[in-house]
């Protein structure tokens, strides 16, 4: 597995019951997982430009990968106050978050991608069910869970990636590509394409062997 290092800028806020020089206060960084700053403690060494090494304070409940990881922090300059390390990004000078405006959308977006999988077939709130060329499709939680069974072969599994590898006779990496094409609006490179397939279908592999 590849060494992931990931470096965060970060910026010194001098510690307000505490002299300038004192080099006390906290260490801020945006982290653009979390979507909120986090404070380091900055060990006495002020806004000195230097490469910290610190366990990331991400929370794995918002989705973050960084949780119970290392994180680099660039410290580079000081600040007065914890908001000036906030991007100047309109939505968080609004106070909205990517992964909450996603997660309040989930349901509409996994049963939208859901119908568009069955092709239009008996998709009822958050469950499809429906024989197709002899075999039987079930489908329950948008996906949480599904099964085909057919004339001589069952598969089950979890998500619509392996659901629509399973339909469509494709892999799952590449159904993931092709779904983040499209929701997205892009279209990547052969090079790009083919390391997310390959990522995602050894994922899927190593997923279903767990299960
Ligand atoms: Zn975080």
């Amino acid at each position: 597995m590849k060494q992931i290092v990931t470096t965060h800028p970060a910026r010194f806020l001098p510690s307000p019951d505490a002299k300038p020089v004192s080099g006390l206060g906290t260490l801020a960084t945006w982290c653009p997982h979390c979507e909120r700053v986090h404070t380091h403690g900055a060990a006495g060494r002020g806004a000195q430009h230097r490469v910290e090494k610190r366990g990331a304070h991400c929370d794995a409940a918002l989705g973050s990968p960084m949780a119970g990881r290392g994180v680099s922090l660039l410290v580079d300059g000081s600040i007065d106050a914890v908001d000036e390390v906030k991007p100047a990004a309109p939505m968080v000078r609004a106070g909205l978050q990517l992964h909450r405006q996603l997660a309040d959308a989930a349901a509409a977006l996994r049963r939208a991608l859901l119908r568009t999988l069955t092709a239009r077939r008996a998709v009822r709130q958050d469950m499809a069910a429906f024989r197709l060329e002899g075999h039987e499709v079930a489908v329950l939680d948008l996906g949480l869970s599904w099964t085909i069974g057919g004339r001589d072969s069952d598969a089950s599994g979890r998500g619509l990636l392996s659901l629509a590898a399973s339909l469509y006779g494709v892999t799952p990496g590449i159904a993931g590509r092709r779904i983040l094409e499209t929701t997205a609006g892009i279209r990547l490179p052969p090079d790009v394409a083919i390391e997310i397939e390959g990522t995602l279908d050894r994922w899927s592999q190593s997923n279903e062997a767990a299960r």
